[in-house]
């Protein structure tokens, strides 16, 4: 069978790894954006600061952020800061089909992981592809734990371990300082595969639809010409952001905003765009004052979760990290203490129309939001005060988190912590853009595998979940 998947990024780039095992599929990977070579420049095997031609343009209408997507081959597993955390069991049991409980999606998890300090344990997997390893915490970060602890928080080694919460080494998928995308961790192994047919710096437009089945796709070079490829099998991996918009450029979407972009309507599917869900985050900077001891960049230190009161485990993060590691113009010492509510109940959407989509994240735009993130700046804010008093930190002139009305504050601050999930969202009611075996609703021999599938975000950071559907996907197909 011929299949064609549009985008190698986290779960492109599997899925297409997965599937091209059997010597029979045939594995037309394209992407938009470059092939850096098989010499990975170590800008893209380390930095989260990359040169602007690796990022799409997306940004977010509201606030006007930028919102890096990676454009290269690797996606954004090849910009993004690493952090290994997958979420807890119950975030997948949410998800509603018992096609996606975690007990269904723990085989993938374990065959993509080679987890360097608990592989051997039944939730972790020793043989897969994407190393996952813990640092030791540097002096700074051995001060947080120590305030943790005086909080009454637990010391934990695996944030992966089933129900775990406390405070431990951040889970990370590197080697020494190099970030093992997918970029890294298939690619090299399918480029040796005479069953897989790769075209990067090509973007696709569309998909061809005759007799409602996919047959194909429009794709257009970085020279502008547009050309057709046809495969019996399309199966859509670019994105939270992208899937959408090729979906839409298709026909198909909710009816009147198609029509409103003079495309004919294909299959009418009012979800599309909606159920945009992100981990939100602020930053409390700090600065550090032994030089000797500054703050670790982001995702090798380490992360505090716990539980928010309120029904359906709601879930914080708390760590810090160096400032300059996502800023370049901050000083050395200064350093992020960074608090993220990752069980939000804001939705936000994507308006999509005949060019790219606008983005409306809507951070903290749902009132139980504002106030559980005011809980926990409130928390962190008070570990930060026990390190000032100590005399590891200096605190800023009037900071903000010591504002009046402190959700408002919270909002003024709010970021994206870049995991957007939710646009194409999976079920098994007839409203959802695909089915729980990823078919996209209306149109035979199209499937859609990345993150805009998730029907609600993970407690954890978003690559490994999006690996894990790519895998699952081609296991679907196979
Ligand atoms: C700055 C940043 C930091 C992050 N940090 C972390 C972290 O530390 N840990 C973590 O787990 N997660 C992190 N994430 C999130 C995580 O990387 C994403 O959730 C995950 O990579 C999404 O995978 P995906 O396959 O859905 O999309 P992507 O990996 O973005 O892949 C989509 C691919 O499709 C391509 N594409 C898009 N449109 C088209 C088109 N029309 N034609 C052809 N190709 C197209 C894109 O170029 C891209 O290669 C971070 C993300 C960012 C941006």
């Amino acid at each position: 069978m011929r299949i064609l998947i549009v985008g190698a990024g986290s779960a492109g780039m599997t899925c297409a790894w997965r599937l091209s095992e059997d010597p029979d599929n045939e594995v037309v990977l394209v992407e938009a954006g470059v092939d850096p070579g098989p010499e990975v420049p170590a800008v893209l095997r380390r930095e989260i600061l990359l040169p602007p031609e690796y990022y799409w343009e997306y940004s977010d209408a509201d606030t006007g952020h930028f919102l890096p997507r990676g454009k290269v081959l690797g996606g954004s597993s090849a910009v993004n800061a690493a952090a290994a955390v997958r979420g807890h069991s119950w975030c997948y049991d949410s998800w509603g089909s018992p096609e996606w409980t975690f007990e269904k999606c723990l085989p993938a998890f374990r065959a993509l992981e080679a987890d360097q300090q608990f592989g051997t344990a039944d939730y972790h997997g020793a043989d897969g592809p994407v190393p996952v390893t813990r640092f030791e915490p540097g002096p700074f970060d051995r001060a947080f734990n120590d305030a943790y602890e005086r909080r009454g928080f637990s010391r934990i080694s695996d944030h992966n371990a089933p129900g775990a919460l406390g405070f431990g080494p951040f889970p990370t998928n590197r080697i020494g300082d190099d970030r093992i995308s997918t970029l890294l961790a298939f690619l090299p192994q399918l480029r040796e595969r005479p069953n897989v047919e790769l075209r990067p710096e090509a973007e696709i437009v569309q998909v061809i639809v005759r007799d409602r089945a996919a047959r194909g796709v429009v794709v257009r070079t970085k020279h502008g010409a547009e050309t057709t490829i046809e495969a019996d099998l399309i199966l859509l991996c670019a994105g939270t952001f992208g899937t959408p918009e090729i979906l839409f450029n298709s026909g198909i979407g909710p009816g009147e905003q198609v029509r409103a972009a003079g495309i004919p309507l294909l299959v009418e599917a009012p979800a599309l765009g909606t159920n945009l869900s992100d981990h939100v985050l602020v930053r409390m900077d700090v600065d550090v004052t032994d030089p000797s001891a500054p703050a670790l960049p982001g995702g090798r230190g380490t992360l505090l979760t716990f539980e928010l009161d309120g029904e359906g485990h709601p879930q914080a993060q708390i760590f810090a990290y160096r400032t300059q590691f996502f800023d370049p113009t901050a000083e050395p010492l200064t350093a992020s203490v960074t608090s993220s509510l990752v069980t939000p109940a804001s939705r936000g959407r994507l308006e999509l129309g005949s060019g790219r989509a606008q983005v409306h994240l809507r951070h903290l735009s749902d009132p139980l939001d504002r106030s559980r993130m005011a809980d926990i700046v409130t928390r962190a804010a008070d570990i930060i005060d026990d390190l000032a008093a100590s005399g590891t930190v200096r605190l800023p002139d009037a900071p903000w988190w010591r504002a009046d009305d402190l959700q408002e504050a919270c909002r003024r601050e709010a970021v994206s912590y870049h995991h957007a999930v939710g646009t194409c969202r999976m079920g098994t009611d007839t409203q959802s853009v695909v089915d729980d075996h990823l078919r996209v609703r209306g149109v035979d021999r199209l499937m859609v595998a990345d993150a805009s599938v998730m029907p609600s975000i993970p407690r954890g950071q978003t690559n490994f979940a999006a690996m894990m559907i790519g895998y699952r996907a081609a296991d679907f197909i196979r």
